[in-house]
């Protein structure tokens, strides 16, 4: 398989091309069809996999067929993580102008609250201080959220997010694509994947 076969559009072929990702990884192969077809996801993957730009992707593709508003809210359990992963939007998005927050815990808040106030396209973030936010920051909602990604879920609920993840699924709006990226599945993973995925495709590597 190639990148350009699977009908990413020109920006994206561009930016991975930069990136030098000259052919997609197993995760990506697999995951990718189903995903620009607008199907919900189950990766069984860990980091090094290349799972991030398996579900940044088709996020992107998206992105420009309809370029409105908060679109992607992305969770993931730790701040590296979430710096990781916005990092990989920004240069995957590096020719289509995508704006990226990161909102994760122990750094400055009101500077995350300017941020907010640019109107990005994604955010990245850990549970506890997307929802600070939301308590706290004005005009922030998360009402035109188009994708969801709930990454390393399995630590996102050993770290015990589980209920602020409940919370956010109670505001997102249930019209949406959602993927979830797991190195395990463990019962509570597939339980938060019951409460939060619909039809998904499961892709394993
Ligand atoms: P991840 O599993 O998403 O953390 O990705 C692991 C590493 O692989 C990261 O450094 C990515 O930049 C890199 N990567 C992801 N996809 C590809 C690809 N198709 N070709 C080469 N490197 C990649």
């Amino acid at each position: 398989t190639t990148f350009a076969s699977l009908g990413l559009i020109e920006p994206l072929l561009s930016a991975l091309e930069k990136m030098k990702y000259t052919e997609p990884t197993d995760i990506q192969s697999e995951a990718l069809p189903h995903a620009l077809q607008g199907r919900d996801i189950i990766g069984v993957a860990s980091t090094g996999s290349g799972k991030t730009a398996a579900f940044a992707l088709p996020i992107l593709q998206k992105l420009w067929e309809e370029p409105k508003g908060l679109f992607t809210c992305v969770l993931a359990p730790t701040r590296e993580l979430a710096y990781q992963i916005s990092q990989q939007f920004d240069a995957l998005g590096s020719a289509m102008g995508v704006r990226t927050v990161v909102i994760v815990g122990g750094m400055n808040a009101v500077e995350q609250s300017v941020a907010l106030a640019k109107r990005p396209h994604i955010v990245v973030a850990t549970p506890g201080r997307l929802i600070w936010h939301l308590e706290n920051t004005k005009g922030f909602s998360l009402r035109t959220i188009k994708f969801l990604v709930l990454d390393e879920a399995d630590r996102l609920l050993d770290m015990d997010f589980g209920p602020d993840i409940d919370k956010l699924l109670k505001i997102i709006p249930k019209e949406r694509t959602t993927y979830l990226f797991s190195a395990t599945m463990t019962d509570k993973v597939e339980k938060l994947q019951r409460a939060s995925l619909s039809n998904p495709i499961r892709v394993q590597v």
